[in-house]
Order: structure tokens, then C-alpha cells, then sequence
């Protein structure tokens, strides 16, 4: 028989790893089963092998859909009405898409004039009620957390454990593809929801038999919001990357005990580092990844240079080798979702006559 079209997705993909039964309506657009992309030009560099498991191909464009099929599945099945989230950008999209499709009202609260434009997009078109706070990500899912004590509201950020639950299959899937856990994981952390994710996943699987070993967990933060990274939250986070522009992570344990149990590490990169490493990876590798996506990539860049050195970073898997290891960099989110970040690799065209003759003199001068 022919799977229905909608018998796809992570929790038809995994559902015996996760908290459903035949009582969950499942909620899905298809997400997870993204490209595990092998990186010639990465893996070159660093002497290892490098793949790119790239999450900005999910339906709302970030990894956020993994974890949102869940939500509101679980939402579905208690018989939510309206579910509410505090977001940078991604959850709000993924919550808003999620919930059209089950049919609910979903709310969600902003930092105010903070969102990349995609991503706000995003949330006006699948029809949600934007609410811009005037005040940080910390702040908006400080008032998410009190708002959701009345039960008025389904509360679907990732201190939402289901959340956690659909995010692991990320991890199942790289085993899969691998035939086994690489040696090293790379990751953006801000909210520090995926980072215990994979984790959890990862362990999943090891304790399943389905892998041999786990990775070490390199999780990276942006130099000016690095609360994980420097063992302290922080008031006033500021980067580019606006995902992972958050002060108080919510899954601050989760992160910590995924980066110690993994004998891994914390790693900041300055925003001119993400920034390259956006542009590097477009340019080299073809793949456009929203400003905190290219942070593991900028990561990857500057453990690289220090690992032949002595290096401050004596807990860093980098400090060892890269040499012949697997390693597995998260691209988190579309680049698509914040063009006005990625105008700084936007030059003046040159603009011609519509004659053969002109365009071939600009090219020359673009050459030249
Ligand atoms: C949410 C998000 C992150 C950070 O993930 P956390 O689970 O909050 O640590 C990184 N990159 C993108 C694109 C995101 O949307």
C-alpha cells in the first residue's frame, strides 16, 4: 500500500522513541530527514571529515519544526486552544506554522525590533498575534513562563519537554547516515535546547546499540552573549546572530552536563568571525546559513588555527585533532531568514546597456 502523503516526518520517522500513542493526533509538515551534507573544502582544512546536517531545509526553514511537531501534537492531544511562546525569530515561526495546521490561535511575544525580518515575517503570514516586548528574549520568556502558570495558554518553548523530545531526532538521523556517532558535534547554543537534545539523542541510541560511541559536544556562543561559555547568565547579550542572542538559557543544566559528560566544550567566536564564516560558507560550500548557523563553521575556524598551538582551550575536542575524526556542524537556520544581516557581502551592481557588447566590457571591469 502507498504511505499517505502526510505518513512522513519525525514522529512517523521515530515515533517509537517518542511520548505518543495512538491517542496523539499528529501534528506535521514533513519536517526532519534533512541532507547530511559532506563538506570537501571543511574536511580538507582540518584534515577530517566534515558534514553539515542542514537544518535550514526544514519547512519554517530552522530545526525549531523538529521539536515544534511535537509541541503541538502533545498541545493537540490535551485539547489546547491557543499555545504561546517567547522566541528570536525561529520558535515564533515554527510555533505559528504548527499551529495554523492544527487549527489553534498561537500568541508570541518578541523582543522589539530584534527579529531578523524572515523570521517576522513568518510569523504575520501563518496567521499568529505578534506581540513585540519591549525588553530582551530573557525578558519575553520570563512573561511566557508566568503567563503559562494559569494553564490558559499551551506554552511551547523549550522548557517544554516534548520540545526537547522532537529535537533529539536530529542525532538518530546522523547516526543513521554515518552508520555510527561521529567523533565530534558542533552547535550553535542560546537557549541551550538543542544542545541538550542531541545529547539526549545521541545517548539514545548509544545505550540502543544502534551506535558505538558519542561524540564530543562543541557547543558555540556568540563572544558577546556568552553567558554558558564565561559560567554566569548575562544582562545585556548582544550579537549579530540574533537566535542566539540570550543572556539566561533556559536549559542551562541540559547544556552544561551534555558539554561536561561528552568531555567537550563551550567556544565563543566574535561576530566578525560569524560573519566570515557565513560568507565562507556560501561562497565555498554553497550553503546559505543564517548568521548563528555559521558560528560552529567560525568555530571550527579558530579551534582549527589554535589546535597545533598551545591552546587556552585545554578541555576543547580541538585541542586534541581533527585529524581523520568525524565531524558533524549543525546549520541551524535558513540564511534566507535575515537578508539584512547578509548585506554586508551585497556590493552596488553595475549596471549596463541591454547589449552583449556592454555586459562583456562589465564583466571585464568585474574581472580585472
Ligand atoms: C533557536 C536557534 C538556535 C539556538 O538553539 P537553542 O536550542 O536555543 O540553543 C541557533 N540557531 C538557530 C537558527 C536557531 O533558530
Amino acid at each position: 500500500m502507498n504511505k499517505p502523503f502526510n505518513d512522513c516526518g519525525v514522529i512517523s520517522r521515530y515515533r517509537e522513541f517518542l511520548p505518543v500513542s495512538d491517542a496523539t493526533p499528529v501534528i506535521s509538515l514533513s519536517e526532519g530527514s534533512t541532507p547530511l551534507i559532506h563538506s570537501p573544502k571543511l574536511s580538507a582544512i582540518t584534515g577530517g571529515e566534515v558534514y553539515l546536517k542542514y537544518e535550514g531545509l526544514n519547512p519554517t526553514g530552522s530545526f525549531k519544526d523538529r521539536g515544534m511537531t511535537m509541541a503541538i501534537s502533545k498541545a493537540a492531544e490535551e485539547g489546547a486552544h491557543t499555545v504561546l511562546c517567547a522566541s528570536t525569530g525561529n520558535t515564533s515561526a515554527a510555533a505559528a506554522a504548527y499551529a495554523a495546521r492544527a487549527g489553534m490561535k498561537c500568541a508570541v511575544l518578541l523582543p522589539a525590533g530584534r527579529i531578523a525580518g524572515g523570521k517576522m515575517v513568518q510569523a504575520y503570514i501563518y496567521g499568529a498575534s505578534v506581540i513585540a516586548i519591549r525588553g530582551n528574549f530573557d525578558d519575553a520568556l520570563r512573561l511566557v513562563r508566568e503567563l503559562g502558570e494559569t494553564g490558559e495558554y499551551a506554552i511551547v518553548n523549550s522548557i517544554n519537554p516534548y520540545r526537547i523530545e522532537g529535537q533529539k531526532t536530529a542525532a538518530f538521523e546522523i547516526i543513521e547516515e554515518l552508520g555510527d556517532a561521529p567523533d565530534i558535534h558542533i552547535l550553535p547554543v542560546g537557549n541551550a535546547g538543542n544542545v541538550t537534545a542531541y545529547w539526549k539523542g545521541y545517548k539514545e541510541f548509544k545505550n540502543l546499540g544502534r551506535s558505538s560511541k558519542l561524540p564530543k559536544m562543541l557547543g558555540v556562543q556568540a563572544a558577546g552573549s556568552a553567558p554558558l561559555y564565561h559560567g554566569a547568565p548575562m544582562e545585556n547579550p548582544e550579537t549579530v546572530a540574533t537566535a542566539i542572542r540570550i543572556g539566561r538559557p533556559a536549559s542551562w543544566d541540559g547544556a552544561i552536563n551534555a558539554i561536561s559528560e561528552s568531555g567537550g566544550c563551550f567556544e565563543i567566536v566574535e561576530d566578525s568571525e560569524i560573519l566570515a564564516a557565513q560568507k565562507w560558507l556560501a561562497s565555498h560550500e554553497g550553503i546559505f546559513a543564517e548568521p548563528a548557523s555559521a558560528a560552529p563553521v567560525a568555530a571550527l575556524f579558530k579551534c582549527h588555527n589554535q589546535a597545533g598551538k598551545t591552546t587556552r582551550c585545554t578541555t576543547c575536542p580541538f585541542g586534541q585533532t581533527t585529524q581523520g575524526a568525524k565531524v558533524v556542524l549543525t546549520v541551524t537556520g535558513h540564511g534566507l531568514k535575515d537578508p539584512d544581516t547578509a548585506k554586508h557581502a551585497v556590493t552596488e551592481p553595475i549596471e549596463t546597456d541591454a547589449t552583449a557588447e556592454a555586459v562583456r566590457n562589465a564583466l571585464s571591469r568585474l574581472n580585472s
